[in-house]
């Protein structure tokens, strides 16, 4: 084979790699994203037990307030009753009746608001319990996350640098002049700096390869796409008919 000569399978590998690399460096953005979604979920439920704790909290004093009322009400209602019986007239026992009258509907209509309370009271209660139930557990999901993430990340590291290692050993093979363009489109365009050709199209851009530039192709010319620049190479199926 001339030196200006590539072949399919470096060619390929180079590819393979590539696609590798790219994977790895995925995996590796991808594991502080995920611990970051966790952190968002958290603080999301912080938020609304810190809110349902203010709601359950505002809700006690103002049933506290009503109850203060309610007892004062029951004072005034005791002494206008005294009052009542010691009317001096007729006119004066109705003004009397009237106003224990009203200060009972009063009441009433405080003693419901108060039960009411109470029973949104035990509501908010039992929902604050169970959102800090799921905040355990999502903090638990969490750190399960972060361990998993912090366990893998020296792994992916690893098999980036025997990849980037790899792919250097195959980089040198290149002829000189197809490694300046070489690296010029791995620079652009990173693992698509390659591309298979099936049915005699580039599988980068889809566009037809014309049939000399197959010929080139399948007798180990580096030949680079016309339409996206990828560096072209045959499927194994093209490869094996020449
Ligand atoms: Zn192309």
């Amino acid at each position: 084979m001339s030196p200006q000569n590539v072949s399919t399978g470096v060619l390929r590998t180079l590819h393979r790699i590539h696609r590798q690399i790219t994977d790895l460096k995925e995996r590796l953005e991808r594991g502080p994203k995920k611990i970051r979604a966790c952190q968002a979920h958290i603080s999301h439920q912080e938020e609304q037990l810190a809110a349902a704790r203010a709601d359950a909290k505002a809700l006690r004093v103002s049933t506290d307030k009503k109850q203060v009322q309610l007892k004062a009400g029951e004072d005034q209602i005791k002494d206008l009753k005294n009052k009542l019986l010691g009317a001096s007239s007729n006119r004066e026992y109705q003004v009397f009746k009237d106003q224990i009258a009203a200060k009972e509907m009063t009441n009433s209509v405080l003693d419901d608001e108060i039960l009411e309370g109470w029973e949104k009271i035990e509501q908010f209660e039992g929902r604050i319990a169970e959102a800090e139930k799921a905040i355990a557990e999502v903090r638990q999901k969490a750190e399960q996350v972060r361990c998993e993430v912090q366990r893998q990340e020296p792994l992916i590291r690893d098999d980036l640098a025997r990849l980037q290692t790899e792919l250097k050993q195959y980089e040198v093979t290149l002829p000189a002049t197809v490694r300046e363009l070489y690296n010029r489109v791995v620079r652009q365009k990173g693992e698509d700096a390659l591309a298979v050709v099936e049915n005699q199209c580039c599988s980068g851009c889809h566009q037809h390869v014309p049939i000399n530039v197959c010929a080139e192709i399948m007798l180990s010319h580096p030949m680079f796409c016309k339409t996206c620049g990828r560096l072209l190479y045959m499927s194994e199926d093209n490869s094996r008919v020449v």
